[in-house]
């Protein structure tokens, strides 16, 4: 398919998953399972697949659709999205120092406190929202920035551009986890970020049914390193996976934009609510990053909210147990509602309210969901 005109995000996503390299010119891109490849009577290769570890014809698909949708020029698809967090630790030499949200994505807060520190990376928690702390948090050895925006499960909100100027005044690179906004909502690489992370598991994949990850980058030494880790470590998604992580980005802006317009009326209705103490949700007015939010997203704020029932952490227990169509499960940006008790999951050292609830907001209809909450809530 040849593509001189410049098209707009929606459409992209549909032409950069589209079949390419069969010459039966079949609609729906197939699978490729072989894990090897032909070599020519020259030694050479035909369209550069060797085998399936180094590269093959579903990965590329994904990656190039993935790099296009974030504005950057390199993309590297992994087996899950702690496979690219730590290729991007990989990245990094033994005696650097990485500052990280002090609410950081469990599981990265447990690779570095568990797996990385053995190998002699630093890092140090601080609270991405106070500008100050960030600067003065910086070491001779700090080498990257790692943020979340907006943050899990407590969806405080960092300003990206901001960071991203302290990051350059030191020389420092910055890594954003898109995980949440997606590039629907926010474009990292544009407010600053060196490097965009995704767990493609949650809304890029968006039906619960694929595990995935990605890192993408414009920087050609990175991106170099970034594709020895990918291919020598060898966490790299298969090509089923690839395919419907490819099928589902294809549908992902309409999928985010409904999502993120439930989860403002939800978060609206849960607000006003007497049984809710506090409902974390920067589309509301109330919320403290706000304001910045609304600077560095656009078309909405996501489909992910988090709310303090009244009441000790039993009572929210209970509530989450008693709704109907948010199913009680861990993960995120599927097409059904979801609901998590998240300190009960994130165990002793969570810092996580005992009373907090996280939601996704699914593709059901909003007055339904909102109708199950008021029942649940009693
Ligand atoms: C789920 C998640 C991850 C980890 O991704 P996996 O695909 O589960 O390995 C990292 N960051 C955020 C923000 C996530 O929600």
């Amino acid at each position: 398919m040849t593509k001189n005109k410049k098209y707009r995000f929606e459409t992209d996503a549909i032409l950069n998953s589209a079949a390419h390299q069969n010459d039966s010119r079949p609609v729906s891109h197939p699978i490729y399972l072989s894990t090897t490849y032909h070599r020519n009577e020259d030694g050479g290769y035909n369209n550069d697949f060797v085998y399936s570890r180094h590269s093959n014809p579903n990965r590329q698909v994904l990656e190039k659709s993935l790099a296009a949708m974030e504005g950057c020029k390199y993309g590297f698809a992994f087996a899950s999205g702690m496979a690219a967090a730590s290729s991007i630790f990989q990245c990094l030499k033994a005696g650097d120092h990485v500052l990280v949200a002090d609410d950081v994505y469990f599981n990265i807060y447990l690779l570095l406190n568990d797996v990385f520190k053995d190998w002699n990376l630093e890092y140090t928690l601080v609270d991405m929202t106070n500008l100050e702390q960030v600067e003065s948090s910086i070491k001779k050895n700090t080498a990257l920035i790692w943020l979340e925006s907006p943050s899990n499960p407590l969806l405080k909100i960092s300003d990206i551009s901001a960071i991203s100027s302290i990051a350059k005044t030191h020389d420092l690179l910055l890594a954003v986890d898109n995980t949440w906004p997606t590039p629907v909502l926010q474009k990292s690489v544009v407010q600053g970020a060196d490097i965009v992370m995704h767990s493609t598991t949650k809304y890029f994949g968006g039906h619960s049914d694929v595990l995935g990850g990605c890192v993408l980058v414009n920087d050609e030494k990175l991106a170099e390193k970034l594709g020895q880790i990918q291919t020598l470590s060898g966490a790299v998604p298969s090509p089923f996976d690839c395919w419907l992580i490819s099928r589902g980005m294809q549908t992902l802006h309409l999928r985010v934009m409904a999502q993120s317009k439930s989860a403002i009326e939800l978060a609206l209705l849960l607000e006003s609510h007497d049984k809710i103490e506090k409902v974390n949700y920067p589309g509301l007015t109330s919320h403290p990053g706000h304001e910045v939010a609304s600077r560095q997203m656009e078309n909405g704020f996501g489909g992910m909210l988090s709310v303090l029932i009244k009441g000790d952490k039993q009572h929210a227990i209970d509530v989450s147990n008693r709704l109907k169509l948010f199913t009680v499960a861990t993960s995120l940006g599927g097409v059904e509602s979801l609901v998590e008790h998240r300190e009960s999951v994130e165990g002793p050292d969570s810092q996580t309210p005992e009373n907090l609830l996280r939601i996704s907001v699914g593709l059901e209809n909003v007055q339904d969901l909102i109708e199950d909450w008021e029942e649940a809530l009693g």
